[in-house]
This record gives C-alpha cells, sequence and structure tokens, in this order.
C-alpha cells in the first residue's frame, strides 16, 4: 500500500488550500478528489465571479458566522482575509474589492480563482488523484486506511499518517458535496449535528408568476416566528420562482428554516418605506387621494410601489383603503410555507459538532490526526465572502497544524 504523511479527502476549496500550504513541506501529500476536476463548486461561487473573501476586520467579520464565531477565531487570525488575498495574488491572480468589503478577481472569473489555486499545488509537488472517490476510512495502529474507487473503478487503499477530511456539506449535490464526509466522521465516533439548507430562498405560502424578476432595494424584512419579530434586516431582496431570496432573503433564511423544521409559524414582513415613518407615508396617500379624486387603487398604487407589483399587491390586500394603504406599505407580510432544499442553497448549516474538533489545530478529539475543515463542520457563514474564508482558514490551519504534529 502506498504510504503518505497527509492525505486530503476533498478537493473544494478548504481542501485546495490545506493543499497548497503542504507545498514546499517536504512531505508526501496526496489530495483525493471524487469529481474528475477539483473545485466544481468554487466555479459557481458569486454567479461566476467568486466572491473570494470579505476584508473586514475580525470583530465585524465575526458577526456573519453561525453558531459559533469563537470557534472560528483562531483559524481566521492563523490565516486571515488579507492573507488570502495575498495568496490569491502571489499566484498571479489580482483581486478587487467591492460594495460591502467583498473581495472578487479582477477577471471576474471564479474559473481564474480555481486554475490558479490548482496550478500552485500541481507545481508545489503535491499530488492531486482526480476521479477516485473515497469510500471509506478506517484506523489500523496508528495510520488511517483510505480505501477509494480510482478513475478506472478499480479499489485501492492508501495509507496516511495524517487525515483532512475537506468533504464539504450537502448543497449543490451536483458539485459533489453528498454528505459522505458526515458518514467518515460517524465511523470514528463524531456528532453530526442536524443538518439544514441555509442561504436558500423562502417560499411563500402561494407563490405568484408576476413577482418573479422583482427585485425590491432599500426594504426593510422582518422575520417573524410564532408573531414576534426574531430578526430584521436592511437592504435587497428579489422574488424568484423558488420564493423570496436576493441578500436580504438569504440572510434571513437561516432562522426561517430553523423555524419551520421546527414547526413553528414563520412569516415575511416587507417595509417598501423604511425611511419614512407610517403617519408621512398616510399624508403622502391622503395627497394622492386629494389628486387623483378618489381612492383609486390602480393610478395610486403605481406611485408607491414598482409597478410590477401593483396587481399582486392589491390583489394580496383585498380590503385595501384609504385608512390601511400605509400600514400595509410598512408591512406586506408573507406567510412562509417551505424553503428551497439542498439541491439549490448556497450552504449547509450543521454537519461535524464543533465540540469535538479542537479549535487551535482544527484536529479531532476523539481521533488524533485526523483534521476536519471547511463545510463539512457545523459552521456556516452569511453571503459576501464569508463562506469561503472560512473553508481557507479552516484548511489552512488544519494543513498546518497536520504539518507540524509530523515535524515533531
Ligand atoms: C451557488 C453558490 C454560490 C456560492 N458563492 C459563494 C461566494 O461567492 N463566496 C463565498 O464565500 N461562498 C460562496 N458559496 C459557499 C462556498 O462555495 C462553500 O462554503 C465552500 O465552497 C465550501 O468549501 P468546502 O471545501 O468545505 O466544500 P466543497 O466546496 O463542497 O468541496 C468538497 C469537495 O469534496 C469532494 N468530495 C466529497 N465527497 C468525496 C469523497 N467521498 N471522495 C472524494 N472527494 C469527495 C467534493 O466532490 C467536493 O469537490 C457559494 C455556494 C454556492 C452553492
Amino acid at each position: 500500500m502506498t504510504q503518505y504523511d497527509i492525505a486530503i479527502v476533498g478537493g473544494g476549496a478548504a481542501g485546495l488550500m490545506a493543499a497548497a500550504r503542504c507545498v514546499g513541506s517536504a512531505l508526501n501529500v496526496i489530495l483525493v478528489e471524487k469529481n474528475r476536476e477539483c473545485g466544481k463548486k468554487i466555479l459557481i461561487t458569486g454567479k461566476g465571479r467568486c466572491n473570494i473573501t470579505n476584508i473586514s476586520p475580525w470583530r465585524e467579520f465575526q458577526s456573519h458566522i453561525h453558531p459559533d464565531k469563537g470557534f472560528v477565531k483562531n483559524a481566521f487570525h492563523h490565516f486571515s482575509n488579507t492573507d488570502v488575498v495575498n495568496f490569491i495574488e502571489s499566484t498571479g491572480l489580482q483581486c478587487k474589492e467591492e460594495r460591502g468589503n467583498r473581495i472578487f478577481p479582477v477577471t471576474d472569473r471564479s474559473h481564474d480563482v480555481r486554475d490558479h489555486i490548482v496550478k500552485y499545488i500541481n507545481k508545489g509537488g503535491v499530488k492531486i488523484s482526480c476521479g477516485t472517490e473515497v469510500t471509506s476510512i478506517t484506523k489500523s495502529d496508528d495510520k488511517y486506511v483510505i480505501n477509494m474507487v480510482a478513475p478506472g473503478g478499480d479499489d485501492i487503499s492508501v495509507l496516511a499518517s495524517k487525515v483532512i477530511l475537506t468533504t464539504g456539506g450537502l448543497s449543490y449535490p451536483t458539485t459533489g458535496s453528498t454528505g459522505d464526509g458526515y458518514t467518515f466522521a460517524k465511523a470514528f465516533g463524531h456528532t453530526v449535528v442536524d443538518t439544514f439548507p441555509s442561504l436558500t430562498a423562502l417560499k411563500p405560502k402561494e407563490i405568484d408568476p408576476r413577482l418573479e424578476g422583482l427585485l425590491l432595494k432599500n426594504i426593510k424584512m422582518d422575520l417573524w416566528v410564532n408573531g414576534s419579530v426574531v430578526q430584521s434586516e436592511f437592504g435587497e431582496t428579489l422574488f424568484t420562482s423558488g420564493g423570496i431570496e436576493g441578500a436580504l432573503g438569504f440572510r434571513v433564511s437561516r432562522k426561517g428554516v430553523k423555524g419551520l423544521i421546527n414547526g413553528q409559524k414563520v412569516e415575511l414582513s416587507i417595509d417598501l418605506k423604511p425611511a419614512v415613518e407610517e403617519d408621512d407615508v398616510k399624508v403622502r396617500v391622503g395627497e394622492l387621494v386629494k389628486e387623483m379624486g378618489g381612492f383609486k387603487i390602480k393610478k395610486i398604487l403605481p406611485k408607491l410601489m414598482p409597478l410590477q407589483m401593483v396587481e399582486s399587491f392589491a390583489e394580496m390586500n383585498p380590503d385595501l383603503r384609504e385608512g390601511n394603504l400605509a400600514a400595509r406599505i410598512k408591512d406586506w407580510r408573507f406567510r412562509i410555507v417551505g424553503y428551497v432544499g439542498y439541491e439549490r442553497c448556497v450552504i449547509t448549516a450543521g454537519g461535524v459538532s464543533l465540540d469535538e474538533i479542537s479549535r487551535k489545530t482544527m484536529e479531532s478529539k476523539l481521533s488524533s490526526g485526523l483534521y476536519f475543515a471547511g463545510e463539512v463542520m457545523d459552521l456556516d457563514g452569511d453571503t459576501g465572502g464569508y463562506n469561503l474564508q472560512i473553508a481557507f482558514s479552516t484548511g489552512a490551519l488544519a494543513a498546518d497544524s497536520a504539518i507540524k504534529s509530523l515535524a515533531i
């Protein structure tokens, strides 16, 4: 059996960064990826532009990590957002900053991010074995046995002193993230915290096709669970065939999905005029009524909201009159009854329990020499570059810890 010092299982963002950190270590390292190419998910990030990271300082960055920001602190400081930018630029790909401290490649092509990292690893002599699916991992004495199916279909096994598990979660399974890592982790006694889709579209009771494509900017969105507001956000939201998504829809989806799973009543309220008090909207409505010579909905609503939503808004509020229009504009309410699942969500919430992983090294507390990084763990971030940074930081820390312990 071929022996390696380190085997990295999964060639996504976390696995690739772990492999990149092994460059120059003089260790015998293999990265095993079941797809015929690495980083298939990187290719679809940022709508094909790859929002590589978010350059906010840690005190701001941490507020976008769930469920345990403290777990990531050490990894973030070990290999920070500026370290990621410096690394990507050192491979010859310049980065640029956009609104909200988001970092993208100047080329606006996620392919370039993936290709530059893979090229760096290949040049550095770390072996990448694509089209190779790991089927199980066991431990014999102090070595890990990694059983896999090679590209030709043959069953093969290799030995490794250290294993870094970077198999991702369950979102967009077509990219290779099919939850295999949970099974591997459980075999070593790890607990997998219940998973659920996050950063996903919330489905209202009735989806009106006329709203599809409607982008509402500068609105406030409140998420209601069992009659109480649990989250309020400002920004923009998008209506699609899947439901309510866009920046705000995604941001509230974590708590929304969790509420639905727990059998709670989930509602979304959109305030179309968050900068204006309800009384001032009432005054404006009064002025329009005077101007139009009566409460003529078809003429008044287009003055207060995008034309695309007028009919739908009127139908959803059949009792509209001068006295309640302002209140409805400040609280356009949707009963949420479902959500888009793993097939099209951005991130998997839940995963391998953080209680059983050292935050200082990313090593398993249950099986020495086994490390975790990226989405396979019970960690997820908001949209804005936080998730790739979590994968890069934890991937780098896991690899550096494994390298360090081999040097002792
Ligand atoms: C549509 C979309 C857009 C996104 N956009 C952004 C963005 O712009 N910015 C951002 O920060 N985050 C974004 N994310 C989230 C981000 O892509 C992920 O959080 C991140 O890629 C997770 O990296 P990972 O390495 O942990 O897992 P993955 O990228 O899922 O990689 C896991 C790898 O392991 C391989 N694998 C799994 N099982 C096996 C096995 N048994 N044997 C061998 N290999 C295996 C898989 O094939 C896969 O390549 C986006 C996600 C989606 C779905």
